[in-house]
């Protein structure tokens, strides 16, 4: 159906970035590197259909300055469509000023805007966010991707908001993505990931990702390889990796084959990955430790019943618990550093916060840090008016109703006794009470500071700064179990 004879043809891929941190109390959240990967398969694919796709993160970057150094570099001259990927509602504001300078500099320029989780289905909304931008692209583009550098064939599109047809969701591809390093600027700031699985349909109240099924894992063989490439590019075998999966849930079996493959291949890389407290046994770490897992980061959520039934976290807390419990000692035990996702969610009082505190109290020896945060509610197409009504069932409202429309997300009262700002207090304690300034440096230079940010240059920067608002504790010198396990 489509007919493509631009091959070799430059595509500029933009990852819009911030005006500020989410955090704007903590002075190390700007330096966060967060590697948009999606994008990069992305680039990827179209490399494979013969384009020169070259992949840009805003960061933190000004925005005028961003663009005209593209511009200054060549990078606007090309025939071919911008591909602007939005990961987050907080970069609208960005991407906004970004998508201005670029029709400023080039008015000819067309741009592309995806990112699944802010457009959902809502291309009107987004081109009020975004104005001047040409086409709106819906949910993960890995099938089509290539179709979209030819504005003739934009009605065809189905997934996109000027498509003649009506919408179908076309799912995900159950080809993962393979990363190619080399189309990333500035790659050697980023730690590398590797997608290894998509999806995870477990059905959590405030996830998408929870109706979205779980894809079967990349294979051993493929990331082995994967990563090879990757430490090529690098120049280097010692880097470390996040192996990307929002439920990172592997049989026995894959285990095993990749144990061999990187025996075969002398591949002795540390990774980190992310999973349920209630769904890996205590041998599996044993066998991922020998694999290289070093960092796991685990969707605890709560421990109180209450919440996490509220959440739809499990329908039987009581052995969600005990099995969370199980896990995280079999990562004391095995030297692999546990980070503990906690939420508080709609519903939540002293009490059910009182719970959750006790209960990281209880398992503080094997926890290596704590990230706490509230609920913060983000506009997702109809099923955002849903949620809304379902939350507010639970006695939450939104702090400011406008904030929905304007700034696609909005903070939330969490009950009549929780007010936001009590439950951002509340999240920071939480934090504190288990997490030192050294174990946050540890946690955040193994996948999201720059590879070369040390210590020392990490704790300058905190010495001005108020320090009740950090999510860890300067003062204290506590060490995890997991660091005992590994001297
Ligand atoms: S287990 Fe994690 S990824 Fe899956 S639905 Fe729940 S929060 Fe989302």
């Amino acid at each position: 159906m489509y007919q493509f004879h631009n091959t070799g043809l430059p595509i500029l891929m933009i990852s819009a970035g911030m005006l500020q941190a989410k955090k704007v109390n903590n002075p190390a959240a700007t330096w966060h590197r967060y590697l948009n990967y999606g994008l990069l398969g992305l680039a990827t694919r179209l490399q494979e259909h013969g384009y020169s796709p070259r992949v840009f993160h805003g960061h933190f970057d000004e925005p005028l300055s961003f663009v005209q150094n593209l511009h200054a570099a060549g990078r606007l001259d090309t025939s071919a469509p911008i591909l602007l990927s939005v990961p987050s509602s907080y970069a609208l504001a960005w991407a906004r000023k970004v998508c201005h300078a670029i029709k400023e500099l080039r008015p000819s320029a067309k741009i592309v805007v995806g990112g699944r989780w802010v457009t959902a289905d809502d291309g009107q909304w987004v081109r009020k966010q975004l104005p001047g931008i040409d086409l709106v692209v819906y949910g993960t583009a890995d099938h089509f991707i290539h179709h979209l550098l030819d504005a003739s064939n934009w009605q065809k599109v189905v997934q996109a908001d000027m498509s003649i047809f009506p919408r179908i969701d076309a799912g995900q591809s159950e080809v993962l993505s393979r990363l190619d390093y080399r189309l990333l600027d500035g790659f050697d700031a980023f730690t590398p990931s590797f997608e290894v699985s998509r999806g995870c349909g477990r059905k959590c109240g405030f996830c998408a990702e929870g109706v979205v099924p779980l894809t079967t894992m990349k294979s051993a063989v493929a990331l082995a390889d994967e990563i090879e490439a990757c430490q090529a590019v690098y120049g280097d075998a010692s880097i470390r990796a996040f192996f990307e999966a929002s439920f990172f849930s592997p049989s026995t079996d894959w285990i095993s084959r990749l144990r061999n493959e990187f025996a075969d291949r002398q591949i002795s890389m540390k990774w980190r990955t992310e999973t349920r407290v209630d769904n890996m046994a205590p041998s599996q770490v044993r066998e991922l430790a020998k694999a290289g897992l070093r960092v796991l980061d685990l969707g605890l959520e709560s421990a109180s019943p209450q919440q996490l039934r509220h959440m739809k976290k499990t329908p039987n807390p009581t052995a969600y618990l005990r099995r969370a419990s199980d896990l995280l000692k079999a990562c004391r035990d095995e030297g692999v550093w546990a980070k503990v996702n906690v939420l508080l969610y709609p519903g939540e009082d002293q009490h059910s916060v009182s719970q959750t505190s006790e209960w990281l109290d209880q398992h503080a020896d094997c926890i290596k840090g704590v990230s706490a945060g509230p609920l913060i509610l983000y506009r997702y197409g109809q099923a955002t008016c849903d949620f809304l009504n379902e939350i507010g069932s639970l006695g939450a409202r939104p702090v400011s109703p406008g904030d929905l429309d304007s700034h696609g997300f909005t903070e939330l009262h969490l009950s009549a006794s929780m007010s936001h700002e009590d439950a951002v207090g509340a999240a920071s304690a939480l934090s504190r009470s288990v997490m030192s300034a050294r174990d946050y440096f540890d946690l955040k230079s193994f996948s999201y500071f720059p590879r070369d940010l040390t210590f020392d240059q990490f704790s300058a920067s905190l010495s001005e700064r108020n320090q009740a608002n950090l999510p860890f504790a300067i003062s204290s010198a506590r060490r995890c179990a997991a660091d005992m396990a590994l001297q």
